[in-house]
C-alpha cells in the first residue's frame, strides 16, 4: 500500500495489484481513502477463479450503504448490516467474536464477486455468466451459452444455473475433472486405491490394480445408489439426533432452575420455621423468668415483714428491760427477767426457723423451661 500511495503521488490515479491473499483485499479497502487513488482494481487469484475486484467500488458502497447491494443474498443483508454498526453495537449484538470486521469484509466480497463469462473473459470482454458447465468448468453467459448448447464438443454437456452452482459445497467445487498431476482428463477409478485417475496416472501407479473401472461407469446412477440414500438417511438422522440431545440438555438445564429454585424456596421455609421455634422457646423462658422473679420478691417481702414484726417485738424488750434496770425494785426485775427469758426463748426459735426455710434459700434466678 506504501507503493501504492507513492503511484498516486506520482500523478498514477488508477491503480491495479495483482494478489491472491484475501488479506490484501481488507487492507485495500480499508485504506483506500487515504491513499487517494480514483480507482484500485485487485487482479485476484488464478487461473479459473481470476477475476478482477473494484476496490473503489466496494468502498463507494459500504460508505453509501447502498441498497441494491444491501439486496445482494441475506448473508451479505447480515454482514453489510453489522459492519456498518458500530464496533461496540456490534458486541451488545453478539456477532463481534463470530463476524470480525474482516470476515464480514469478505463475505461482501465473495457475495459481490459474481462470476463472469469465461468463454467472454478469454476474448478480455467481462460479461456475467448465467450458468455453470461442469464438464467444461466453466461459467457461461446468455451469448455463449446458445453456441454451447449447438456446438457438436459441447452440446451434450448438461449445465447448471450460475445461483445453483454458486450455492455448492466449497468442497464440491474443488473437485477436478482433470489429473492435479498430469492435467489430464480423469478416465478411470481404482477401487483399489479408492482415487479416480488419468491414463497416466493409471500406467505409472495403478498398474497392479485389479478393480481399474471408467470412472463413466462407476459413478453411473450414484444419486439413486443405495450407498447414497444410506448416507442421506445417516445425515438426517444423526441431525436429528443430535437436534434431540441439544433439546434434552436444554431441558435438563430449565429443570436444573426449577429444582435450584425449590430447594431455596425449602430453605427459606425451613428458616422461617426455626426463627418462629426459637421465637417461642425466647418467649416462654422470658415469661419463666418474670414469674420467677415476681415469686423470689414476694418471698422476700414476706420475710422481711415476718422478720420487721419481730424485730419490733424484740426492741420492746431491749427497752422494757433498760427501764426495769433503771428503775425497777429487785422483785419486780426478777419476776420480769423470768417472763422476758421466755419471750425471747421464742423469738429466737422463730428466727431460726425462718433462716432454715427453703423458700428463703433460693435467691438467684436460672434460665430454664417449664
Ligand atoms: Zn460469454
Ligand atoms: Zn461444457
Ligand atoms: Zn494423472
Ligand atoms: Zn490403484
Amino acid at each position: 500500500m506504501i507503493h501504492v500511495a507513492d503511484a498516486v503521488r506520482d500523478g498514477f490515479k488508477k491503480i491495479s495489484i495483482t494478489t491472491v491473499d484475501t488479506d490484501v483485499i481488507v487492507i485495500a479497502i480499508s485504506v483506500f481513502k487515504d491513499t487517494e487513488a480514483e480507482e484500485i482494481w485487485l487482479a485476484f487469484a488464478t487461473g479459473k477463479h481470476f477475476h478482477y475486484i473494484p476496490i473503489h467500488d466496494i468502498e463507494q458502497s459500504l460508505v453509501l450503504f447502498n441498497l441494491g447491494f444491501y439486496q445482494y443474498s441475506k448473508p451479505l443483508q447480515v454482514a453489510t448490516l453489522y459492519l456498518h454498526l458500530q464496533d461496540e453495537e456490534r458486541k451488545q449484538h453478539g456477532y463481534m467474536e463470530c463476524f470480525p470486521r474482516e470476515t464480514i469484509v469478505i463475505i461482501i466480497i465473495m457475495a459481490t464477486a459474481q462470476p463472469s463469462c469465461d468463454i467472454c473473459l478469454n476474448l478480455h470482454v467481462t460479461k456475467s455468466a448465467c450458468v455453470w458447465c461442469s464438464e467444461c468448468e466453466e461459467a457461461i453467459c446468455e451469448d455463449c451459452v446458445q453456441r454451447h448448447r449447438i456446438q457438436k464438443a459441447t452440446k451434450n454437456h448438461k449445465t447448471i444455473l450460475i445461483e445453483d452452482y454458486q450455492q455448492l459445497p466449497i468442497s464440491i467445487l474443488n473437485i477436478k475433472l482433470e489429473c492435479g498431476d498430469h492435467n489430464q482428463k480423469l478416465d478411470f477409478y481404482c477401487s483399489n486405491h479408492n482415487e479416480p485417475c488419468c491414463t497416466r496416472c493409471v500406467s505409472e501407479n495403478h498398474k497392479d490394480c485389479r478393480d481399474l473401472k471408467p470412472l463413466p461407469e462407476v459413478v453411473e446412477g450414484v444419486k439413486s445408489s443405495a450407498a447414497f440414500s444410506d448416507l442421506e438417511d445417516r445425515v438426517k438422522d444423526l441431525s436429528q439426533v443430535i437436534g434431540q440431545t441439544i433439546q434434552e440438555k436444554l431441558n435438563i438445564k430449565s429443570e436444573l432452575e426449577v429444582q435450584r429454585n425449590s430447594i431455596i424456596s425449602e430453605v427459606e421455609g425451613a428458616r422461617k420455621a426455626i426463627n418462629i421455634h426459637l421465637d417461642k422457646i425466647q418467649d416462654e423462658l422470658l415469661n419463666n423468668l418474670t414469674t420467677n422473679e415476681a415469686q423470689q420478691r414476694d418471698n422476700i417481702d414476706r420475710l422481711i415483714g415476718k422478720l420487721s414484726k419481730m424485730q419490733n417485738s424484740v426492741n420492746e424488750i431491749v427497752y422494757a428491760v433498760e427501764k426495769t434496770k433503771q428503775h425497777a425494785s429487785n422483785f419486780q426485775t426478777f419476776l420480769g427477767v423470768n417472763k422476758w427469758i421466755i419471750e425471747i426463748e421464742n423469738h429466737e426459735s422463730e428466727w431460726k426457723s425462718a433462716q432454715s426455710d427453703q423458700s428463703m434459700a433460693t435467691v438467684h434466678l436460672q434460665m430454664r423451661r417449664c
